[in-house]
């Protein structure tokens, strides 16, 4: 049987080292690190995730905005909004939620985000700089991904590893992260044959959005799985992109979901917040 990976007490380490951080930033300097979240329109995924974050700020001792605009805002008043969080010294970090309306061009407004406040990590030159191996702001997903495998003492340098989904916000980057490890990387899409690249991986992280798309009997045994898939069922179930019995029975570490990947991408954002709080990048 698989070890379990559990990102809730990881998450719950992070956050509580951000914390004491954000608590001798204050103390030090007198600065409080600011999280300012940009939610637009009423789609119902987008207020709990912002509420979150807002939630996680406040108990790290952030300072934190929500910045709700209608969804008739248009593309002029949102840029201007996200201009003048910018050019704000009191916040620190500028998170814009998505998705937004589908007049509003979501690359334009996350390009004209300051790249230095850029705590999702999503700007095209945060995108370049890891993609050249140079500091800047990480994606937070798959920033937790390299904690979650870091916390399960999982070598990388050397071993084979698939990450199954080629997103901006998660397997492109996790691909990079894990290159940027010394792992030997896969990246899998629709075109792939799955069983096959699968089969390959001493690590294998799943970000497809497709309810237990990968098969337990496809993982090479010893492997470590991660799946950041968070798939809701007709019954109101959360399950991931793995199958989780069939694959515990073969890897060597599994996280589950919920409770894997899932408390991770927050800690990360805090984690994130503070280090564009203190040019630390
Ligand atoms: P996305 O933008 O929809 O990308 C999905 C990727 O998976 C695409 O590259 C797609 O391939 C690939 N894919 C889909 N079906 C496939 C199949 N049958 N075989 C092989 N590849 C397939 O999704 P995302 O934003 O990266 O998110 C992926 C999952 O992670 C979702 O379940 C999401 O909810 C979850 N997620 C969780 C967190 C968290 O905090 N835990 C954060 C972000 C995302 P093509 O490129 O060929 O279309």
């Amino acid at each position: 049987m698989a070890q379990l990976i559990d990102g809730k007490a990881v998450a719950a380490r992070v956050r509580a080292d951000v914390k004491a951080e954000v608590e001798r930033l204050k103390a030090q300097r007198g600065l409080t690190p600011g999280l300012a979240v940009v939610r637009v329109g009423e789609d119902p995924a987008s207020k709990i995730y912002v509420n979150g974050k807002k939630k996680a700020a406040q108990e790290l001792g952030f300072n934190s905005w929500e910045h709700h605009r209608d969804a008739s805002i248009s593309q002029d008043e949102l840029l201007a909004l996200v201009r003048q969080l910018n050019a704000d010294p009191a916040v620190h970090g500028i998170l814009v939620q998505l998705p937004l309306p589908r007049h509003i061009d979501a690359e334009l407004i996350i390009s004209t985000v300051n790249p230095e406040k850029d705590v999702d990590g999503f700007h095209p030159l945060n995108a370049g700089r890891l993609s050249l191996g140079r500091p800047g702001l990480r994606p937070c997903t798959p920033l937790g991904v390299m904690r979650l495998l870091e916390e399960a003492k999982c070598e990388l340098s050397g071993r084979r590893a698939v990450v199954v989904g080629r997103s901006n916000i998660v397997g492109k980057p996790q691909a990079l992260m894990l290159l940027q490890a010394d792992a030997t990387v896969t990246i899998c899409h629709r075109k792939s044959d799955l069983p096959r690249e699968v089969g390959q991986a001493d690590i294998l992280v799943v970000a497809a959005g497709v309810p237990e798309l990968i098969r337990g009997e496809w993982i090479k045994p010893g492997a470590v799985v991660i799946d950041v898939g968070q798939n809701r069922k007709a019954d109101g179930k959360l399950v991931g992109d793995v199958e989780f019995q069939s694959a515990s029975q073969r890897a060597s570490a599994i996280t589950p979901v919920p409770g894997g990947v899932g408390p991770m991408t927050i800690a990360m954002l805090m984690r994130n917040t503070l280090t564009a709080a203190t040019g630390g990048v």
